[in-house]
């Protein structure tokens, strides 16, 4: 018996401009009014740019489930400043937000985000008082050489401390397989049952209470392999790119995981 909660959560990362936004924050409210997910909690990540609008948009909604708001990216400085640029936690609060993504590849990569700036910003989020949705995940190279297990660990590991008296009611954690994002390529269902079992025994290793904590797969989730991830023992829910932008698939992810 898990009292684990089950999330489907969608990165809609650069993509939607505003009334494309509304409209797929609204096709999810229509759907929702008339085919409720019961278990799994819903979530999705529009750009900055729109957290206000479609945290409205979802406060007024008639569902009985709510959807909750993630940003996709947090300053690492807690207090307001001359920080040209960067938006606060405070300020994500302020719009909204409830949860906010952190060490996602596309950060990693694209921003040279390394485990130092990763605790900063997750240190950050979570003093203002946010939830944090944690990405971790191997290279193609890195599990062709066998490594992944070990990379993994060492991104959850470098921040042991943190770990240690974290809030696990405002931390999920996400396998996201670099390889698999946006590629189309998923991890088989026994790849990533395998790497999320291991990540549950390294957390709990580190504190037994982290062991209900949620563990999403992402990369590369559709509506039609989720089901089988959905039956892996230790895959909570899903992290959802590309099938995010449609309300449809991404309702079908949701249900799958329901
Ligand atoms: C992601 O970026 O978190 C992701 C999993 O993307 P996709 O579903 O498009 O692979």
């Amino acid at each position: 018996f898990t009292t684990r909660k089950r999330w489907v959560i969608g990165n809609w990362k650069m993509n939607p401009n505003l009334a494309a936004a509304k409209n797929l924050t609204q096709a999810l409210i229509t759907e929702l009014s008339t085919t409720p997910i019961q278990q799994c909690q819903l979530a999705i990540a529009p750009t900055h740019l729109h957290l206000i609008t479609i945290s409205s948009l979802i406060q007024h909604a008639n569902i009985p489930s709510k959807i909750q708001l993630v940003a996709q990216d947090v300053a690492t400085q807690r207090h307001t400043g001359a920080f040209t640029g960067d938006i606060s936690a405070d300020l994500l609060i302020d719009a909204g937000t409830e949860w906010v993504i952190v060490g996602h590849s596309e950060r990693r990569t694209l921003h040279h985000e390394d485990e130092a700036l990763i605790e900063l910003k997750l240190r950050a989020a979570l003093d203002a008082g946010l939830g944090v949705i944690w990405c971790v995940g191997e290279t193609l190279s890195e599990r062709e050489s066998g490594q992944a297990t070990a990379i993994v660990t060492a991104q959850v590991t470098a921040h042991t401390q943190l770990l240690s008296i974290i809030d696990p009611q405002k931390f999920i954690l996400a396998y996201e397989p670099v390889w698999a994002i946006g590629t189309g390529r998923t991890a088989s269902p026994e790849d990533a049952q395998q790497m999320h079992a291991t990540i549950r025994q390294v957390l709990s290793h580190i504190r037994p209470a982290l062991n209900e904590t949620s563990l999403l797969y992402g990369g590369s989730v559709k509506s039609d392999n989720a089901g089988l991830l959905a039956q892996c023992p230790d895959i909570d829910g899903a992290l959802v790119g590309g099938a995010a932008l449609d309300a449809d698939s991404f309702l079908q992810i949701a249900k799958a995981f329901d």
